[in-house]
């Protein structure tokens, strides 16, 4: 009888076949597992009392690859290291492949290696259960990541960002205490120039000597207390938000301006405000330093104003628009720095209104700029998120 023609041969030789395909898919999975970069950790079943690791694993922990990593089974050998889950010690039944195993659910874990000889890491990752054709868990994979060095870079950032913000509360208490006790030398200043004016009036140039020096200290005086308006906005994380109607601060502002819109012979437009979230009496300083300064640098005609709200995403942006003189493009930016300004004594101002309009918005997570080209009015839009 020849080979073909007896089926048992036949099947065994199949069998032999496959099983020989098997194992060798099973040896390149194996090599794959050991050459990957990643940490892997594998236990053959649902007890996790022997667990092996990957070289990339048995490298973050300071172990050989034979190493088994299960503290608990019978084969357990003292830990060079040990793991911590937010900076407490994790007890071994609480280990990500340990509660895999248990609970047949796939587990995510982030934890920290703590080694003997002082070196740790940072992994994130997750245990997987795998199953038998009875449903019960036949192995137990575990993958994950080295997150070390972003974890690194996001305490140095917390840390950075801790260090500003106590920078940033000293400059502010600073700059409060400077511009209020600057104010009492400068009344003494005016005092005295007016004492001096009083008693030897009579020269012509020592009234007009003793007249600048007033309107000096005067002008000091207005920029020292826009200088503490400025301070006193705040930081961010001072801010107190709630949420109100936009419309408003709007309301506010109107009302504040009343007497200079009337004089100008201004008209205000505006749409339906949004709900916002944000501190009201800073909304209100906003629309009021935007309105004044639309007032302010009117052209030849009456102010024509309006104040519309859109809805952009996640985002709402509010514009003041004006059918003044402008702002050239190259001047968009320079006008939001504190103190700067692009006209002289003719118009008042300390050029600070914009700065404080600036903080204001970045303080609430927001944007301004302004839109010109120069000639037919500006356009000032701010955007606060939802
Ligand atoms: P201030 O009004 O005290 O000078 P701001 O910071 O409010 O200070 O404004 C800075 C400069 O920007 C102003 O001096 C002015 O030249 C310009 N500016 C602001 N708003 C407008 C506007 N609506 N139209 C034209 N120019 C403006």
């Amino acid at each position: 009888m020849d080979a073909a023609a007896n089926p048992m041969e036949d099947e065994t030789e199949r069998l032999r076949r496959e099983n020989q395909e098997l194992r060798a898919k099973l040896a390149d999975l194996e090599s794959m597992i050991t050459s990957l970069p990643v940490p892997i950790a594998i236990s053959p079943d649902a007890t996790t009392e022997h667990i092996e690791v990957n070289p990339a694993f048995a490298a973050l922990l300071g172990v050989d690859t034979d190493f088994n990593i299960s503290a608990t089974g019978p084969d357990a050998q003292r830990l060079p290291y040990h793991i911590c889950r937010n900076g407490k010690n994790v007890d071994p039944q609480d280990m990500p492949l340990r509660k895999a195993g248990r609970s047949g659910q796939e587990v995510h874990d982030e934890l920290e290696i703590v080694r003997d000889d002082g070196i740790r890491y940072h992994i994130y990752g997750n245990a997987k259960p795998f199953f038998d054709e009875t449903g019960a868990v036949r192995r137990v994979f575990g993958a994950f990541v080295d997150v070390t060095d972003r974890k690194r870079a996001e305490r140095a950032l917390y840390q950075s960002m801790d260090a500003l913000s106590k920078a940033n509360t000293e400059l502010q208490q600073f700059a409060y205490a400077a511009s209020h006790d600057l104010q009492e030398p400068l009344r003494t200043m005016s005092s005295y120039a007016q004492l001096l004016e009083r008693r030897y009036g009579g020269d012509k140039e020592a009234s007009e000597y003793t007249a600048f020096i007033v309107e000096g200290v005067s002008r000091m005086h207005t920029l020292i207390s826009d200088l503490l308006t400025y301070s006193r906005v705040g930081a961010a994380s001072e801010l107190k938000r709630a949420p109100f109607q936009l419309g408003n601060a709007l309301q506010w502002a109107l009302l504040n301006l009343d007497h200079s819109l009337r004089e100008k012979k201004a008209t205000v437009t505006y749409d339906e405000m949004p709900e916002v979230i944000a501190n009201e009496s800073q909304m209100t300083q906003l629309f009021q330093n935007l309105l004044s300064n639309a007032l302010k640098y009117k052209g030849d005609l009456p102010p024509l104003i309006h104040v519309g709200a859109e809805s952009d995403g996640d985002e709402w942006t509010v514009s003041v628009r004006d059918n003044g003189e402008g702002i050239k493009p190259e001047y968009k930016d320079h006008i939001f720095g504190v103190f700067k300004r692009l006209h002289g004594r003719e118009v008042s101002g300390t050029g600070i209104g914009l700065a404080i309009c600036r903080k204001i918005v970045e303080n609430h997570g927001g944007r301004i700029w302004v839109e010109s080209d120069g000639k037919n009015g500006s356009n000032f839009r701010f955007t606060l998120p939802k």
